[in-house]
């Protein structure tokens, strides 16, 4: 088959359908998407609310609790005790479908009527850690999400098997890290990203196997080096003394500073590790995996996203968590699960399921809502197999004559994930918010949920300008004061105005010899996703001038072989952007000056 290019439905923009993948279209028997890939992250992304969390009751035993799910969505939500029992069954609110009627409508009927729960984690793990979303096995944490296997951490999200870490980002086995984005394997480290093997650094780059650097870049198996120069043990430990920020004012010059210097020298136009034919970023031990984003042990799959690494074998337009096969369009799945295409929260060895959400083990489910190890069933009621199979045939049929129409009049056959605007979450609380941001205005003109700020009843004992500059000169009464977050909320971080320190946050701090921060934990969580590449491809050149970069400002240390003195004409996708200060260089490029 040939390639054929379509217009998005949505963007409008033109985008290629491959001989490849209608392949795997024809294997798992959808019709061709209409929205573009990006558009089709963006609708799986404003479905995913990883980050903000609400107080609430369970509808079920009236316990306090917190959620994913605040109160104004009108969904029925469960704590993690009612959810699970079998006290409840999700086929008491089984109905009929009315051929009348459109089918997603009734679909979405069901999700404000059957119970959903509350955040998503597994119950059992969980010691001390009850404000957090996304998790497994977690000790003492607060406020961390999609993360795993961590203890005493707070502020962070993506963060596995870490101890000690505080508003920290993707990151994987540290220790004592403190504003850390991308790192592995790290003890001691604090401001720095793309680091991997080090301990003792501090404003750091895309260093390996390092230790006691400040300020560096691009450094391999390095020790006392200051701003990329080496020094002897003695004087490091002096500089050290003289440039280690004890305030927040000196963090922030050094921080400008470093960033400076940090654009001096190029980066690789992809992070990734042990791959054969991938493109995306932040990709990991994956064979023949195209167009993804934070993926780990993928194969044959193409715009995935938020793998976490268990193996996931021929998916498309997959987002979040892993283990299984032929998933498409989905969201939050996996647990051995094979063939779930077009829904939502799916697990436990589930097969053939579409359209649905919330449906833990079982097989055969088409339209359904929280429903545990059933199987032939369409809107949470069960039928005989050759019935099941009639009456999905019908559904599609409506679905395809007469189909849901958004308020943009993108229309939803068959073959399409569920609409933005049936979202229960406000487009300002998803993962599609944090990548590509609209306005309020925007979003309402385009028919999305919005979720208000939460209402700002804080009363500010402290204004955050007048908290002492040095972590000695904080006492223990930090604790109980509500501090004003400088940004006042008029950033578009989501600023919740005010924060509290807690208090195994300021014995974090005080160990850490770090200042108290003046930033609301969400503007915080902002600033810091700048330093992890957005889910969205460029194409570009290669920035190697031939013996220098473009810009003139790195000046290359060898001979490329591939290119001599001429410029580089390698091309890549990249999720740097053009415009953006780094040097950006290919792999050939990038590997013969940083090894
Ligand atoms: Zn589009
Ligand atoms: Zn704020
Ligand atoms: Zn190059
Ligand atoms: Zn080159």
């Amino acid at each position: 088959m040939k390639s054929e290019t379509k217009t998005c439905q949505n963007c409008k923009n033109k985008f290629t359908i491959e001989p490849e993948d209608f392949d795997f279209y024809n294997k798992i028997n959808v019709p061709t998407p209409t929205f573009c890939p990006e558009c089709r992250l963006i609708r799986r992304f404003a479905w995913r609310n990883q980050y903000f969390l609400y107080p609430r009751e369970c509808d079920r035993c009236g316990k306090a609790m917190i959620s994913v799910f605040s109160k104004d969505t009108g969904l029925t939500v469960y704590c993690p005790p009612c959810w699970w029992s079998d006290k409840w069954d999700g086929m008491e609110y089984g109905v009929d479908f009315d051929p009348k009627k459109l089918f997603l409508v009734q679909l979405r009927k069901l999700l404000q009527r059957v119970p959903v729960m509350n955040r998503f984690c597994l119950y059992a793990g969980l010691v001390n850690s009850e404000y957090t979303n996304m998790v497994s096995y977690l000790k003492n944490c607060y406020l961390v999400s999609h993360s795993d296997h961590n203890e005493n951490c707070a502020y962070s999200a993506f963060i596995t098997h870490t101890n000690d870490s505080y508003d920290s980002l993707m990151v994987d086995k540290c220790e004592l890290c403190y504003e850390c984005v991308n790192c592995r394997r790290c003890f001691n480290a604090f401001f720095s990203i793309d680091c991997q093997d080090c301990h003792d650094i501090g404003f750091s780059r895309n260093c390996i196997g390092c230790s006691h650097c400040f300020g560096c870049t691009n450094l391999r198996n390095k020790q006392y080096h200051v701003f990329n120069k080496p020094y002897s043990k003695e004087e490091y430990e002096e500089k050290i003394r003289e440039l280690q920020p004890k305030t927040l004012t000196a963090r922030r010059k050094i921080q400008e500073h470093v960033e400076k210097l940090w654009n001096k020298f190029p980066q690789k136009y992809m992070h990734e590790r042990k791959n054969t034919n991938v493109s995306g970023d932040y990709i990991y031990n994956s064979k023949n995996a195209r167009d993804s984003y934070i993926i780990a042990d993928c194969e044959n799959c193409r715009f995935c996203s938020i793998v976490s690494p268990g193996g996931l074998k021929d998916c498309y337009d997959f987002t979040h968590y892993t283990g299984g096969e032929l998933f498409y369009e989905g969201l939050q799945i996996g647990d051995q699960a094979s063939r779930i295409f077009f829904s939502w929260f799916v697990l436990s060895g589930v097969r053939e399921v579409e359209y649905s959400m919330f449906i833990i083990g079982g097989s055969n489910i088409f339209g359904s809502v929280g429903l545990k190890k059933r199987e032939y069933c369409i809107l949470n009621k069960q039928y005989p197999k050759e019935e099941f199979e009639i009456l999905r045939e019908q559904i599609i049929d409506q679905m395809n004559t007469k189909p849901y129409k958004d308020k943009q009049g993108n229309v939803y056959r068959y073959g399409e994930f569920f609409p933005i605007e049936l979202s229960p979450f406000g487009y300002n609380e998803t993962t599609a918010y944090e990548h590509f941001p609209i306005a309020q205005e925007e979003a309402k003109v385009r028919g999305y949920n919005w979720k208000p700020l939460r209402e700002r009843d804080y009363k500010v004992t402290k204004k955050s300008s007048d908290l002492p500059e040095t972590i000695e000169e904080v006492n223990d009464s930090i604790t109980g004061e509500v501090i004003s977050c400088e940004h006042e909320g008029r950033c578009d971080d989501q600023c919740s105005t005010a924060f509290k320190v807690i208090p195994q946050e300021l014995q974090f701090y005080r160990r850490m010899s770090l200042p108290v921060p003046h930033l609301c934990p969400n503007c915080r969580y902002a600033k810091r996703i700048m330093w992890r590449n957005p889910a969205k491809l460029y194409k570009r050149k290669c920035q190697c001038a031939g013996t220098r970069s473009e810009n003139n400002l790195y000046q290359n240390t060898i001979v490329h072989q591939h290119h001599g003195s001429n410029h580089c004409s390698n091309e890549f996708e990249t999720t740097y952007a053009l415009g953006r200060k780094e040097i950006v260089y290919c792999e050939k490029c990038y590997q013969q000056e940083v090894v």
